[in-house]
C-alpha cells in the first residue's frame, strides 16, 4: 500500500507557510518557505526509505546518475579535496587537533589524513560496507545514524561533508554537534549551493541528479541554520572547478580537443568563474563555525 504524502513544516523556523519553488526532474516538489526563504522537499519522501538507500553499497557505485555516485571509491584516488580542506582547517584552527569528528566518514579518507598529525579519528556512517573500510584506517566508527550515537567524548573539529541536505533534521542535528563541540572547536560544513541554480537552471546538477538530497541551501538559510543551532558563523566560501552558467559549459565542450582549443577557450573563462566563486555562486558551499 502506498503511504501517505508527507507534508512537513520548514525545519529553519517551523512555519508551515510556503511558496511552490520548482518541480525536481524526479517529480518531487521543492518550496520556498514563505518567512525565512529555506528551500525543501515537501511532501517529503519516507526517511526509512532513505535510510535503507544511504545503507546499500549501490550508493557509492551505480550508474543510475541521478541517486548517490558513480563511482566513489574510484573518484577518491585522485581526490584533492581533502588535503585542500585539511589545509583550510589549518588556518583557521591553529591549536592542535586531538579528536576530531567526521559525520557520513564514508570510506574515512578525511579522517585519516587528520589522524596523520596525531589526532584521533572518529567517524560516523550508515553504511556498514564504507564503515568496514574506515575501519580498517584505524579509526573509531560508529555504523549508526548520528542521531542515534551516544558520544562521551568532545570534539576539536568537527565536520559534515555533504551530509546536511540529507539528514531528517538538519535543526536537530546542528544542535547535537553543537553539544559535542569544544567551546574553541570549530565545524566545517560543505553543501551543494542553491545559488548555482540561477546560473544553470533546470541544467543544475541539484535538480538532475543526487534525488536523495531533502534540503536545498543558500549563503543565507545555512547561515540562519547556524546561528539558531547556538553557532557563529566565521566565513562561507564557495568551491567550483570552473564556475560558469552550464550553458556557456555546454558550448565550451563542444569546442574541438585540437590545438588545445577547448582548454584555451576554458582560461579565456577563467577570470569570469573566479568573480562568480567570490561572489558565492560555486557548486560547493565550504561553511566555517565555532560556538556561540
Ligand atoms: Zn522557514
Amino acid at each position: 500500500m502506498k503511504s501517505k504524502p508527507l507534508f512537513v513544516q520548514c525545519d529553519i523556523c517551523a512555519s508551515s507557510a510556503y511558496n511552490h519553488y520548482f518541480d525536481r526532474n524526479d517529480g518531487q516538489t521543492v518550496v520556498q518557505c514563505k518567512d525565512c526563504g529555506f528551500c525543501y522537499l515537501n511532501p517529503k519522501p519516507d526517511q526509512r526509505y532513505l535510510d535503507s538507500i544511504y545503507k546499500k553499497r549501490s550508493y557509492f557505485k551505480n550508474n543510475t546518475n541521478t541517486i548517490g555516485y558513480s563511482d566513489y571509491f574510484c573518484y577518491q584516488q585522485g581526490n584533492m579535496f581533502w588535503q585542500i580542506m585539511k589545509k583550510k582547517i589549518s588556518k583557521i584552527l591553529k591549536s592542535k587537533i586531538s579528536k576530531c569528528l567526521d559525520i557520513g566518514c564514508a570510506a574515512g579518507d578525511f579522517l585519516q589524513l587528520m589522524t596523520r598529525d596525531g589526532a584521533v579519528g572518529y567517524g560516523v556512517e550508515l553504511s556498514s560496507y564504507a564503515a568496514k573500510l574506515a575501519t580498517e584506517k584505524n579509526l573509531v566508527v560508529y555504523n549508526k545514524k548520528f542521531e542515534d550515537v551516544h558520544f562521551k567524548d568532545h570534539f576539536e573539529l568537527i565536520t559534515l561533508f555533504d551530509v546536511i541536505e540529507h539528514v531528517e533534521s538538519p535543526t536537530q542535528l546542528m544542535k547535537k554537534v553543537c553539544s559535542l563541540l569544544n567551546s574553541d572547536g570549530l565545524v566545517v560544513i560543505t553543501t551543494p549551493n542553491l545559488y548555482k541554480y540561477y546560473l544553470d537552471g533546470k541544467q543544475w546538477t541539484g535538480f538532475t541528479n543526487s534525488h536523495e538530497h531533502l534540503y536545498f541551501f543558500t549563503p543565507n538559510t545555512i547561515k540562519q541554520l547556524l546561528v539558531q543551532s547556538g553557532f557563529t558563523l566565521l566565513k562561507i566560501e564557495t568551491y567550483d572547478d570552473y564556475c560558469y552558467p552550464a550553458i556557456i559549459a555546454y558550448y565550451i565542450n563542444k569546442f574541438p580537443t585540437k590545438y588545445y582549443l577547448r582548454g584555451i577557450t576554458r582560461r579565456l573563462f577563467i577570470p569570469f568563474s573566479s568573480l562568480l566563486k567570490k561572489l558565492n555562486f560555486g557548486h560547493t558551499m565550504i561553511v566555517y563555525a565555532t560556538k556561540k
